[in-house]
C-alpha cells in the first residue's frame, strides 16, 4: 500500500512543456517587451521583497475600482485570472455540481473543473462561436456556474452585445455567470459585448480580467474580478493562498495602469496586424473566423499537421489541436511576415 491521488486528479494529463521555438506564437503573449516605466517600478519593488506583500493588494484594488468607477469592495485582485476563476469555483460549487461552458474553449477550463470536482458540461460552438441558446438549454438544476469566454480562446470569436445581454437576462438568478475577458482589450467592434456595464445591476455575474495579455505581465501572475455581488470579491479574498500576489506584480500592474496610453498603442498595432493576417490567410484559401483577440484561428482541419510542420520548419510555434485547427498569436510585424511566408510553404 502506498498513497494515491484521488481518481479525478490521477486522471488529469501531466504538464507537457512546450518545445522551445525561435518565434513563440503559441501562448497569446504580448510580443512587446515591458515598458521602461514598468521595469523601473519592478526594480523599485524588488528592493522590498524581504517583506510579505500586501495580501489584499489594496492600492491596486483602488486603482482598478477607479478605472471602472465601481466600489473597491466589488474588486478582488488575484494571482492570475485563471487562479481567481478556480477560487470562485471553490467558493460557489459543491463537488458534483455542474459547470457549463462552450467547447472548444480555454484549455484550462476542464482542468480547473476537475481539480475543484465540478462536472463540466461542454456545449459545442456554432460556427466557431459560443452558442448562447444551446448553453441556456444546457443549464439544469445542478448548474451552479456558466463561463462565457469572450472573446473565445482559441477561436477568437465574440458574442454580440444584445445576445449576451439577453443571455444574462435569461440565466436563472442562482447560476453565476463568469465572463472571461482575458482578451477584452483587443475588441474594437462596438457591436461586441464587453466591459463592466454587462454586469451592472446583476448579482449573478462577474467579469474576469487579466494583466497577462494586453498589459504584457504574463510571468507576474496577476488579474482581477469585478462583481456587484460583494460575496464574490470577499470569497476570492478568503480562498486565496495568502501573499500569492507578489509586491512586484502589484507594482508592475499599477505602473501599467499609469501607462495605459502607451499600452493602447501596442494593442492597436496588434489589432491592425490581426486584420492583415486574417486577410492574407483568407486570400491563401484558409478558413479564419473574425478574431476579436490577439490571435487568429485557422480552421485547418486535416491540414493542421501539415501547417504545424511548415511553421516548425522555420522555428515558429503555434497552438495546434489535432486535426481541428491551429491558433496563432499575433506577433510583431516581422514575426507575422515570417509566419505568412511559412504558411505559403
Ligand atoms: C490567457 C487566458 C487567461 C489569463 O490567465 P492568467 O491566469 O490571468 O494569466 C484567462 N482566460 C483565458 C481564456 C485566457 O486565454
Amino acid at each position: 500500500m502506498t498513497t494515491h491521488p484521488i481518481d479525478r486528479i490521477a486522471a488529469l494529463p501531466a504538464y507537457v512543456p512546450g518545445k522551445p521555438a525561435k518565434v513563440k506564437l503559441a501562448s497569446n503573449e504580448n510580443p512587446f517587451p515591458p515598458l521602461p516605466s514598468v521595469i523601473k517600478a519592478i526594480a523599485v519593488a524588488a528592493g522590498e521583497i524581504n517583506r510579505y506583500p500586501d495580501t489584499a493588494s489594496l492600492e491596486l484594488r483602488d486603482r482598478v475600482a477607479g478605472k471602472y468607477r465601481v466600489l473597491p469592495e466589488q474588486v478582488a485582485i488575484g494571482a492570475g485570472s485563471l487562479t481567481i476563476g478556480e477560487q470562485i469555483l471553490q467558493a460557489f460549487t459543491h463537488e458534483g455540481d455542474e459547470i457549463v461552458y462552450g467547447w472548444r474553449s480555454f484549455e484550462a477550463y476542464p482542468l480547473v473543473s476537475a481539480v475543484v470536482g465540478v462536472r463540466a458540461i461542454q456545449v459545442p460552438l456554432r460556427e466557431h462561436a459560443y452558442d448562447l441558446d444551446a448553453m441556456l438549454a444546457a443549464i439544469t438544476d445542478r448548474t451552479r456556474v456558466v463561463i462565457v469566454c469572450n472573446p473565445n480562446n482559441p477561436t477568437g470569436t465574440a458574442v454580440q452585445r444584445d445576445q449576451l445581454v439577453a443571455f444574462l437576462d435569461a440565466v436563472p438568478q442562482d447560476v453565476l455567470v463568469i465572463i472571461d475577458e482575458a482578451y477584452g482589450e483587443y475588441i474594437d467592434d462596438p457591436q461586441i459585448a464587453s466591459g463592466v456595464d454587462l454586469i451592472t445591476g446583476r448579482q449573478n455575474a462577474c467579469l474576469l480580467k487579466t494583466f497577462s495579455k494586453a498589459y504584457g505581465l504574463a510571468a507576474l501572475r496577476i488579474g482581477y474580478v469585478i462583481s456587484e455581488n460583494l460575496d464574490i470579491a470577499a470569497s476570492v479574498g478568503k480562498t486565496a493562498m495568502p501573499f500569492s500576489v507578489s509586491t512586484i506584480a502589484q507594482a508592475a500592474a499599477i505602473a501599467s495602469l499609469d501607462a495605459e496610453n502607451e499600452l493602447r498603442d501596442r494593442v492597436e498595432l496588434t489589432t491592425s496586424e490581426r486584420a492583415r493576417l486574417t486577410t492574407e490567410l483568407r486570400a491563401l484559401g484558409w478558413t479564419v473566423p473574425d478574431s476579436h483577440a490577439n490571435f487568429v484561428w485557422i480552421d485547418a482541419g486535416s491540414d493542421t499537421p501539415e501547417l504545424v510542420r511548415r511553421l516548425g520548419a522555420v522555428g515558429i510555434s503555434g497552438r495546434a489541436f489535432g486535426e481541428e485547427g491551429i491558433r496563432v498569436t499575433v506577433g510583431t510585424p516581422d514575426e507575422n511576415d515570417l509566419f505568412l511566408s511559412a504558411v505559403r510553404g
